[in-house]
């Protein structure tokens, strides 16, 4: 039968160390659910490590790792994935299965309505004065808006049925309404007896903060009955909801709340966790000491996938972002363009799949459609697609047409912007695209269709007719019709122009010729592409020799 390892995020309360373990032996008694052991990710003894290690010496290859959190924010998505994470280095072949957060579930509500009746008795009052009782449920807060939204869910259902004049939610850390600020609240509201309930499930630092902060409340406040109640502890209600989660983890159906989670959906004001990958922190206590972050911890241990459509940069493996870097990091999938930076690949786990798309099939008119579906269909198997790209995605690298088909396959999608070798070429030959009083505009131009093309967008003679930088890509074939047309519209036939080929690779170079001859320099040199042609007056301040 699969292992069960009861994962803890650790406490420096003794009592709840000690409700955690008398958990575990409660679950191990029933005997229902195979082997079981749990452990801490930090603070707490036993350590995760041990528990795992003593479940794989027991001939355990595959286990369910259930969290014991109530909701999924940072320790449930990120610490404790990235503990087995670990665990996982240290037992090579070792899979398991990861369990859902507790709550919100009707056991553990029925355990709180105990709590609270608790709370209530001894004067009497249980059950019958629910309507003159008002309850403040109050969470752990976190900076992760899903989770906060269980907690003012768990109160609704709470209260739904049960007969209390109201229960309003509030968080004792990290998020609002802080426990002074709902028990004012509910004090205006005309409340005469609050229960202050702590949504907890073992005893710790935090549910003795929300003690001490009804306390000072109720002292200031001498005409209200402000009592507090238990958190929900080791109980039957709780190894039940334990042996319901492994046995749902063990069938597959996990469920997690995916619709508003801030890793997944850009919610307000939470931009920047949008496809961050999860890393596992230090933790000291961890006798293992030091972990070797090896790129693969991920807290969205489910089956949603997604796609970034990543910019690398104009080729150096160090010129693309610390957040591409780190999607590409976290990437199961990668679909590559020839000009992204190759040499990053290298650095992938190997069982990571790269995909070429250059080589994509179906010939190359094709090669897009190819490249989008290839795009949403291993996002819908629920890997994470790290689609890299040369340069800046959305600089002439139809980004945005593999974001619509994203889009438009319901599949989530993000960009990450690169440097442009638009800009970045130049720069690394030592021209500036901009410099004051030179040039106070740059235009960034597409010469893969030259002048007088029924396609062309581009209006030649107005860039002739402007002063500023004019930088030309996929311009190796059209350079000499441009350069011409640029002239026969107004440019200066001296106007300076640098080719710069390869630029940031070591064969980077770069040939300077005056606009009129540039055509047949870049021939006689024999540019090739990836290249670019800048030309305007900040040419003439080109540093010689490389920058890079
Ligand atoms: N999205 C890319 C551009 C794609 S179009 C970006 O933002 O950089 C491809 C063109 O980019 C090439 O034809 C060339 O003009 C230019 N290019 C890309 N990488 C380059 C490099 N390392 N050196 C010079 N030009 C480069």
């Amino acid at each position: 039968m699969t292992g069960l390892v009861i994962v803890g995020h650790g406490t420096r309360s003794a009592a709840g160390v000690d409700q955690f373990a008398a958990l575990v032996e409660r679950v191990r008694r029933r005997g229902d659910v195979g082997d079981v052991e749990g452990g801490f990710i930090e603070l707490s003894r036993p350590p995760l490590t041990d528990a795992v290690g003593a479940l794989v010496a027991r001939g355990h290859r595959a286990l369910v790792a259930l969290p014991l959190v109530l909701t999924a924010a940072g320790h449930g998505k990120g610490d404790i994935p990235a503990a087995m994470a670990r665990e996982q280095e240290r037992h090579p072949g070792l899979s398991y299965r990861y369990g859902r957060p507790l709550g919100p579930h009707p056991l553990l509500h029925e355990a709180l309505e105990e709590r609270i009746d608790a709370a209530l008795a001894g004067t009497g009052l249980a059950g019958a004065d629910r309507a003159g009782t008002w309850v403040a449920l109050i969470g752990r807060g976190s900076t992760d808006p899903d989770a906060n939204a269980e907690v003012a869910k768990v109160a609704r259902l709470l209260w739904e049925g049960r007969g209390y004049a109201g229960v309003e939610p509030g968080f004792v850390s990290l998020a609002s309404p802080s426990v002074p600020a709902v028990l004012e609240r509910l004090r205006r509201l005309g409340a005469r007896r609050i229960v202050v309930a702590p949504y907890f499930l073992f005893a710790g630092v935090l549910p003795d903060r929300i003690v001490a902060q009804s306390a000072e409340f109720a002292a200031a406040h001498p005409d209200l009955d402000v009592r507090v109640a238990e958190v929900i502890g080791d109980c039957d209600a709780l190894a039940d909801l334990v042996r319901e989660r492994y046995a749902e983890a063990l069938g597959g159906d996990i469920r997690m709340n995916c619709d508003t989670c801030a890793y997944r959906v850009l919610m307000p004001g939470f931009a920047d966790k949008v496809g961050r990958p999860q890393r596992p922190h230090d933790h000291p206590d961890d006798p293992v000491g030091h972990h070797h972050h090896h790129g693969h911890d991920h807290g969205h241990a489910h089956d949603h996938g997604s796609v970034a459509v990543v910019g690398g940069g104009p080729g150096p493996d160090d010129l693309i972002t610390v957040r591409g870097k780190a999607l590409l990091d976290a990437a199961d999938v990668v679909v590559v363009d020839r000009l992204a930076p190759q040499g990053l690949l290298a650095g992938l786990r190997p069982d990571v799949l790269v995909v070429d798309a250059a080589k994509v099939p179906r010939g190359p008119s094709m090669a897009q459609e190819a490249i989008n579906a290839a795009l949403v269909s291993h996002a819908r198997a629920g890997r994470r697609v790290v689609r890299l790209k040369g340069g800046d995605p959305y600089v002439f690298g139809r980004g945005h047409e593999e974001v619509q088909a994203c889009t438009a396959a319901g599949v989530p999608v993000t960009v990450v912007p690169g440097v442009s070798s638009a800009i970045a070429a130049p720069a690394l030959a030592g021209v500036p695209v901009t410099h004051r009083g030179v040039a106070h505009d740059v235009t960034v131009v597409s010469g893969h269709l030259p002048p007088g093309h029924p396609d062309s967008l581009v209006d030649w003679a107005a860039l002739a007719r402007a002063r500023g930088t004019v930088v030309l890509l996929m311009a190796v074939d059209t350079i000499a019709k441009i350069a011409s047309e640029l002239i026969e519209h107004g440019r200066a036939p001296e106007t300076p122009v640098l080719a710069v080929q390869d630029a940031g690779q070591a064969d980077q170079r770069s040939v300077p010729a005056r606009l009129d001859e540039i055509g047949a320099v870049a021939a006689r040199e024999d540019i090739r592409p990836p290249a670019v042609f800048v030309l305007g007056p900040v040419v003439a301040l080109a540093t010689t020799g490389r920058t890079d």
